[in-house]
Formats: structure tokens, sequence, C-alpha cells
């Protein structure tokens, strides 16, 4: 029996379509710009995110850091959610290798931060202080459910940003979830940003990387940083072939994850023995905690669900994440809500 891996749609192996482009793209070294494969796939990427230019980055890590250390000096401060996955998950990259100091304020349980804690971040002029000079935000956000975050909600942030001399960045690691989930053009999601990273290597099942979108200018800096960090590459046409098929064959079907997604909570929804963040996910990601009814904590559990052939993302000691991808049918969905039924039904 296969196993039903709903850890992370990181897990997404490439299309067989993806491994036939890959099979025959033609490559160059794109350290000297001439891996045609890549070429086309930042200017597909510039052109669907309404951008001037684009960037293929070998992960979103690096992807977000370049960006922020092309736009920041050592010792320049940047606000972003306390629970970002930049300030969470990347390994205080930006701190360890940009000395850039990051200002975490509350991130809302919708994603957003509020406007008012974003002014009260913002350093006065004043010898003590760090200068502000970077807002990142997140869509859509990894910790607070998946959730999106508006149009409206970004150009406020960015009207704030610019009143205040301020760069706005967006981790967009799955920008094209937000565009599907609130049905807009995701040029209208990422028009109000500076610059933009989103993942190739999530939702979207190609193997490797990312791309960084923004101004020629920041593009220009964004290269020599990457160069600088070590992301140069070479013949990576290979990498990028699965990108364009990921951007043309892959992004259109999106809302089919959110779906299965709010198929899957309307199922565990019945499932006694823990609870739901929300029986109505806002796009690929179902949260949940267990009750206290339950003797297991969510690390034994896992391993029970594993002998179901069912593999779920641990998060704590108590709470579980599950992620709807490409390679997730309803047929999954259906035998995932029966293993959570029976495993959960066993020890209750
Ligand atoms: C996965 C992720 C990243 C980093 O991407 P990697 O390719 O895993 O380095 C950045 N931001 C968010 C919100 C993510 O979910």
């Amino acid at each position: 029996m296969e196993l039903i891996d709903l850890r992370s749609d990181t897990v997404t192996q490439p299309t067989p379509a993806m491994r036939e482009a890959m099979a025959k793209a033609q490559v160059g070294d794109d350290v000297y710009g001439e891996d045609p494969t890549i070429n086309q796939l930042q200017d597909l990427a510039a052109e669907l995110l309404g951008k001037e230019a684009g960037l293929l980055i070998p992960s979103g890590t690096m992807g977000n850091l370049a960006a922020i250390l092309a736009h920041c000096n050592r010792g320049d401060e940047i606000i972003l959610g306390d629970v970002a996955h930049t300030f969470l998950f990347e390994v205080g990259g930006i701190a360890a290798l940009g000395g850039i100091h990051p200002h975490t304020v509350p991130n809302q349980p919708d994603g957003t931060i509020k406007l008012d804690h974003i002014r009260d971040a913002i350093r006065p002029e004043d010898s003590h202080y760090p200068i502000t000079r970077l807002v990142t935000l997140e869509n859509t956000h990894n910790r607070c459910g998946g959730a999106s975050l508006s149009v409206e909600y970004t150009q406020a942030v960015a009207d704030l940003a610019r009143a205040n001399d301020l760069i706005l960045h967006l981790d967009g690691a799955r920008i094209f979830n937000a565009a599907a989930a609130l049905d807009v053009d995701v040029k209208e999601l990422v028009e109000p940003v500076d610059s933009v990273t989103f993942c190739l290597s999530k939702a979207l099942c190609a193997p490797v990387g990312s791309v960084l979108c923004g101004s020629k200018e920041f593009i220009t800096r964004a290269h020599r940083m990457r160069k600088q960090l070590g992301g140069g590459m070479r013949q990576a046409g290979i990498l990028a072939a699965a990108g364009i098929i990921a951007l043309q064959e892959i992004v259109p079907r999106l809302g089919e994850d959110h779906t299965k997604a709010r198929n899957l909570a309307s199922g565990l929804s019945t499932v006694p023995g823990m609870t739901l963040d929300t029986d109505d996910p806002p796009s690929n990601m179902v949260y949940l905690t267990l009750g206290d009814e339950i003797p297991l904590d969510a690390r034994e559990v896992a391993e029970k669900l594993e002998a179901h052939h069912v593999r779920v993302g641990v998060v704590t000691k108590r709470r579980f994440r599950l992620v709807t991808h490409y390679w997730i049918d309803d047929q999954a969905i259906q035998e995932t809500i029966g293993a959570f039924e029976k495993v959960l039904g066993d020890c209750s």
C-alpha cells in the first residue's frame, strides 16, 4: 500500500511531464547568464507576478535571505511577524550572515500584523537605535493555518511602509495558493510589494527552486548576493524546466488542493478525540490538536497512523499539520479520515 504523505506539500514528486521536460531541457552556464531554460523561467515568473525581473534561487530560505541582504545594510532592523517562517525556520540566517536585527511583532491568527504594531515598531531617528529598513509579510501564512493576506491588507501595509521610507518584502512561498484561495490574479496580490519570493518546490511539484522577483535594479543586487551566498548555479536549466511546467500546469489547479483540504477537515471534524483549528481551512493546510482524553502524545499517534500508511506533520506535543497536495487524491483523503478514526478510537 502506498504511503499517504501529508506532512507537507514539499514532499510532492515531479510529474511525468516535468521529468520529460527536465530530460530534454536546453542548458548553459547560468553564472554567465547563458542557460536559456532558466532565463525563460525567470521571465515567465516575472511576467506572471507583474514584476520587472526574476531570479532562480536554490531555496525559499536563500531567496528570503538574498532579498533581505540585498535590501538592507548590516545593523539595520526589519519588522516581521513573531511566527513568520523567516523568524522561526530560516536558521536565523538574516542575523547570522547579514547582521540584520529582527524586530518581531505579533502575528494575528489570520496571518496579518496589526498596522499599529508595525507603526509602533518603526524606530524614530535617534543614535541609540538601529535603522528600521524593511517590513516582511508572509502569504499564505504557514504557521497561521495557511491563511491568505488580502490585496487590501497588503496595500495598507505597503502604504504604511512607503510613508515611512521602508521597503516591503513578501515571503510568498505559497503565493499562488493565496491567489487561488482569494480568487484574485497573483499580480494584484504582489503589486504593492517591492520584492517577493515563491517556491516551485512546494505545492507546485518541482524538485528544487524558488524565484525572487522585483525591479531590475533590485534583482541585479540580489544576483550578486545569491553568488556571495554560494547560490550561483551552472546548468540548472534541468531544474528550471520543471519550474516552467509548475507555473504552466500546476498553478491553475491549486484550488483542487484547497477543496481536498476542506473535505479532509470536514471528515475529520466528526472524529472524536481531537479539535480542528477550523473545519473550513483557508488553503491547503489542516491543523488539529489532540483532545485531553487521548493518553498518547502527537508523536505516538503519528507512529500509529504510519501503521495505516498515513504520515502527518507533528507540530508540537499535541498538534498536527496535514497538507493536501497534487499527489493526494480523494481516496487518500478518505483513508486518512479512516486512519484517524481507527487510531483515536482505539486509544480513547
Ligand atoms: C518553505 C517556506 C520557506 C522556505 O523555503 P525552502 O525552500 O524550504 O527553503 C519560506 N517561507 C515559507 C512561508 C515557507 O513555507
